[in-house]
């Protein structure tokens, strides 16, 4: 390792773009620094209580943001080797081809990237590859061609999932199983590293099986000698050579000291809120907007996605263990009925009790909160909304983080929950209980929505656009800054528009990308 403070690549942040990077780039045997604020998220047996996560919010940062109106935030996110992928459901889908192009929905249009899918394509394919995604080819109406089949088969659906896809079927529709990134070898359980367990989707994976970018992405990057890595290492600012052109400085505070660092390449990834919050906080004579910021673009767009956890209470219960298998896409593009987008309905983990505690819906009536939980499934829609540039991440006089957003496009988003609710009231009658269960059928079509607040930020993105005019992105289409010549982001902040899907794979797949043209300029 470097005996200096001097390197070849500095990336900042350790999550899906700057640990895929780091993995990418270890092999070349370039100098590279990894500064990660978090430290390793401890291995314990609360990784999987649900109290420790979902309730006391354990391993969730304790800072405070603010909203435009200067009410408290706290952020449903997490400071960490690995970043929020430690925590993710780890279903990994590409984008559609489409999402690349300008699409035109109920609220506006969604704008075209500077790339096309089939750029991307070879490299949503190593991604695939690296975070071991299970899935099948074909099932999927809505997928963008692909060079190859999935590198591991599908995750079977627990019975309750299978009659409810078959069910969906027989409603006309094509359910598929959701591409997931776990370390599962069903055929054989004792090598298999995953277990299936109920505590994947928001929890750490006590055994490291989940392809998160600390185990397939940090860990392996480590294993170079030309790879290094500071933890508590928060970047406060970036420094720039006199002309503006150039970051010469990277300033980091460790347990309470201060240092700075050097390099030819510097890669912010911090994720789209931080990165950005970070570039506006190196604002200086030569970049008095914000590092970059010329456009004025840096922290606007931001985009979250439209979401919503909706629970589908059955009589029945529902016994399934690892519910995140199914997901239907035939209305991401539109319907019969309806010729905008409406987006992707899947699943999250499955609920109990315990977590319906930490933001009680209303309760259904005769049932208590464990009740519920066991009766329900759990679904997860996502809507696209458009890039605003209002919708933006701006500095208090202190330099906390101040999250404004007003949300779009929500017409889609209702229309697909009604499809969701319309398709339950045609669900079949359920093998176990029969013809009283089917009797019972209207009294368990009943939705409690919870539309996902602000503080939920999961899927954060687009406040540090891509695109080729400079004049309104503030990255070029390799996502260095049009303004300085060594500076590059890979995290969810370059997305122009965010489709209706779950961003991690894009942003693997980009970071990757972003290696090959680093790659080039160092050699
Ligand atoms: C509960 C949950 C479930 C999710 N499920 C899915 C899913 O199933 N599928 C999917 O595709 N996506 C999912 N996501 C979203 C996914 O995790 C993110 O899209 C992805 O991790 C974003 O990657 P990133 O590189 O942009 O940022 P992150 O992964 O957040 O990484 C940013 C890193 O930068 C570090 N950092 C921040 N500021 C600084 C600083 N100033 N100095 C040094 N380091 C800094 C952070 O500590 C962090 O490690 C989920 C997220 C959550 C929270
Ligand atoms: S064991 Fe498998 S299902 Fe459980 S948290 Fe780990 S990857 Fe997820």
């Amino acid at each position: 390792m470097s005996n200096d403070r001097h390197y070849d690549v500095i990336i900042i942040g350790t999550g899906a773009g700057g640990g895929t990077l780091a993995r990418k780039l270890a092999p070349t045997g370039k100098r590279v620094l990894l500064l990660e604020r978090g430290d390793y998220v401890a291995r314990e047996k609360d990784n999987w209580s649900t109290r420790a996560v979902n309730v006391e919010g354990k391993y969730q940062t304790k800072e405070v943001w603010h909203d435009r109106d200067g009410k408290p935030l706290h952020p449903h996110t997490n400071y960490c080797v690995g970043g929020n992928t430690k925590f993710y459901g780890a279903a990994l889908f590409r984008l559609r081809r489409e999402d690349f192009c300008p699409v035109k929905h109920h609220g506006g249009v969604s704008p075209a990237w500077p790339i096309s899918y089939d750029e991307l394509e070879p490299y949503y394919a190593q991604a695939e590859n690296h975070y071991h995604v299970h899935g099948e080819r074909g099932e999927d109406p809505s997928d963008p061609p692909a060079s190859g089949p999935y590198p591991y088969p599908a995750v079977s659906h627990e019975p309750r999932i299978q009659q409810l896809a078959d069910d969906f079927a027989a409603a006309g529709l094509r359910p598929f199983h959701t591409p997931l990134g776990i370390m599962l070898n069903e055929k054989d359980p004792h090598a298999s590293k995953c277990i299936r367990c109920n505590t994947c989707d928001g929890f750490p994976c006590l055994v490291y099986a989940k392809s998160d970018a600390q185990v397939l992405g940090v860990d392996p990057a480590l294993e170079y000698p030309n790879v290094g890595l500071m933890t508590n290492a928060y970047v406060e600012r970036l420094e720039t050579s006199a002309s503006g052109r150039e970051v010469t400085g990277v300033v980091v505070r460790q347990n309470g000291a201060r240092a700075t660092y050097w390099a030819d390449v510097v890669v912010v990834s911090c994720g789209a809120i931080n990165s950005a919050a970070l570039l506006l906080r190196s604002a200086n004579d030569q970049h008095p907007r914000g590092l970059a910021n010329g456009s004025d673009v840096i922290g606007r767009y931001y985009m979250g996605h439209i979401n919503s956890v909706l629970m589908a209470v059955s009589k029945c219960p529902n016994p399934v263990v690892f519910q995140k298998t199914l997901s239907v896409n035939d209305f991401y593009h539109g319907s019969d009925d309806w010729q905008y987008p409406m987006g992707h309905i899947s699943f999250v983990g499955k609920l109990d009790g315990v977590s319906l505690s930490a933001g009680a819906p209303a309760i259904a009536p005769g049932f208590t909160l464990d009740l519920m939980a066991n009766h329900s499934l759990d679904f997860w829609l996502t809507s696209e909304d458009l890039p605003d540039p209002d919708n933006r991440v701006t500095l208090d006089r202190d330099g906390n983080i101040v999250l404004s957003y007003t949300p779009n496009n929500e017409e889609g988003h209702t229309r697909l929950t009604a499809k969701l609710k319309d398709l339950m009231k045609r669900q079949s009658k359920c093998s176990v209980h029969g013809h009283d269960c089917h009797q019972g059928l209207f009294s368990r079509n009943l939705f409690v929505g919870q539309r996902i607040p602000l503080a939920g930020v999961a899927h954060q993105n687009g406040t540090i656009r891509f695109g080729n005019n400079p004049r309104v992105s503030a990255l070029d289409r390799n996502c260095k800054a049009h303004e300085v010549d060594n500076l590059y982001v890979v995290d969810g902040s370059f997305f122009p528009s965010s489709g209706a899907v779950n961003p991690a794979l894009t942003i693997m797949a980009n970071a990757l990308r972003v290696g090959d043209h680093l790659i080039g300029r160092m050699s």
